[in-house]
């Protein structure tokens, strides 16, 4: 038919232009490095990439809530739990995998062995906040007091040192009970022996914040608040309409955006080529950890994540790849999972057909919690620093690593570099020194960018299995809607 010969034009178009805007942007960026721009240039260069960027985050609130309240409160609570656990399955089960790989291959290459190859600075220390505490940060932040302010901030706890003296009065009291002789002591009287000055330090935890959407605490209060409505039958059908709506109209926004979002990719790629730092500088060690990090998401994205799509769909993992190719490069220019969303949705919804009762549910919680990328990446860079430092790791160290980085890829939000914050929490808890983070810091711009690419991936190849999986589910519903239009 017209139509869907249409579609098949316009969405290879887009990939078209969206593969050819990775292309001039690169072309781009590499003919302006020589020109030496200044930060201000390069800012005002790269302004419609920050245009696109803007764009995508001003609809990534609504869209999480609006999806997944629609999403919930459309099931019924026996399909959504089902649905639910399978989804938490994935992600659980793919994190461990990815950070099993990235294990593997950072033991194998070894890229921080030999002596270290430039000094730490240790200025500007702060102080560490221990593993405990980000845990707990993570669990607050799932019960955010205010919802308003959940969609700008995230609860972060932060200790604060104060060094302040003091005076310290030291007296002496005698009384009659002593019993010395040499004093008239027929009454008690004290006497200042001297006045000194006493330092202390005080280390009090503060409320901070990281800034950025509290995602993780919209997803929790959305998913809730879908399955009250849900339950509400004929009371609950006017917010029901509400937030379907809205998430339709949300959908046009992306779908508007969409045609804009090559040129801003374009310029996202160029600035960011125009302001990196000579990548041939960077040999020796962080070479070598900029491969494994590599190595491990390749392996993780292209090899190990589709054969388990196959396996439990049997269907062509590459070519509904080939139909997220916009969502990846998307997610390869803006460094954020979460800007991402609204063209990983169209790129499901779209091009690979996928339920959108399942694409509402499960892809703003993937978003937020399911970073297999992310959690590669801090396995491989805590190991890493273990290996500049020449410690040895022994097997419960390396379970510790696994544990907590796979805590730290869930607490990770999805914006730009969440990943290198959260890695305090996995060197901490195997006493690595937080301040050699600052060994990573140089590349870390450029493995972010595929850390995004692998996360994006996962989620969405989870949505596809989810929704194989639940296909039972789904039909069941599907007749029951048609028997109530019936009835009617
Ligand atoms: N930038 C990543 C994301 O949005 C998170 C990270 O820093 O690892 O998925």
């Amino acid at each position: 038919s017209r139509s869907s010969l249409r579609g098949f034009f316009q969405r290879n178009l887009f990939v078209l232009f969206t593969v050819a805007a990775v292309a001039l942007g690169a072309i781009l960026g590499f003919s302006l490095r020589p020109h030496d721009l200044s930060l201000k240039e390069i800012k005002y260069f790269a302004f419609p990439g920050e245009l696109l960027m803007r764009m995508l985050q001003m609809l990534v609130l609504p869209l999480i809530v609006s999806s997944l309240v629609t999403g919930i409160s459309s099931l019924d609570s026996k399909a959504s739990g089902k649905m639910g656990a399978r989804a938490v399955a994935y992600y659980m089960v793919t994190t461990l995998v990815a950070v099993f790989i990235g294990i593997v291959i950072v033991v194998i290459i070894r890229p921080g062995k030999g002596s270290r190859d430039s000094p730490v600075t240790k200025s500007g220390h702060i102080e560490p906040v221990q593993a405990a505490d980000a845990f707990l940060d993570l669990i607050r932040n799932m019960f955010p007091p205010n919802l308003v302010e959940a969609c700008f901030k995230q609860y972060k706890t932060v200790y604060k040192k104060t060094v302040y003296t003091r005076n310290v009065t030291v007296t002496l009291n005698f009384t009659d009970s002593l019993n010395v002789t040499e004093y008239d002591l027929r009454a008690n009287f004290s006497r200042v022996l001297h006045t000194m000055q006493e330092t202390v330090e005080e280390t009090v935890p503060v409320a901070g914040s990281s800034g950025g959407v509290n995602a993780l605490g919209l997803v929790v209060f959305s998913m809730c608040f879908g399955l009250v409505i849900g339950n509400m039958k004929q009371q609950g059908q006017a917010l029901r309409n509400f937030f379907d709506c809205l998430n339709e109209a949300i959908m046009r926004l992306v779908a508007i955006i969409i045609w804009y979002a090559p040129v801003g990719i374009m310029f996202l790629i160029a600035g960011k080529i125009v302001e990196m730092k000579d990548l041939a500088e960077v040999g020796g060690q962080l070479g070598m950890y900029t491969v494994s990090v590599i190595v491990g998401l390749f392996i993780h994205g292209l090899f190990v994540l589709p054969l388990l799509f196959f396996l439990v769909t049997r269907k062509n993992p590459y070519s509904f790849i080939g139909g997220l190719l916009q969502a990846l490069i998307t997610a390869l220019g803006t460094s954020s999972s979460s800007a991402t969303l609204p063209i990983t949705f169209r790129c499901l919804e779209e091009n690979n057909h996928v339920d959108k009762r399942v694409t509402r549910f499960v892809l703003p919680v993937g978003a937020t919690i399911n970073m297999d990328g992310t959690a590669l990446y801090e396995a491989v860079a805590a190991i890493f620093i273990a290996q500049v430092n020449d410690m040895d790791l022994n097997f419960g160290q390396i379970l510790t690593i696994s544990i907590t980085a796979t805590a730290a890829s869930i607490g990770a939000a999805g914006i730009p570099q969440a990943g290198l914050v959260t890695m305090v929490i996995v060197l901490t808890s195997v006493g690595l020194p937080t301040e050699d983070i600052t060994l990573i810091i140089a590349v870390d711009w450029f493995l972010d960018r595929l850390r995004t690419t692998t996360n994006v991936l996962g989620d969405s190849l989870g949505a596809g299995i989810v929704e194989h999986l639940s296909r039972e589910e789904l039909q069941n519903q599907d007749a029951e809607m048609h028997d109530s239009v019936l009835e009617a």
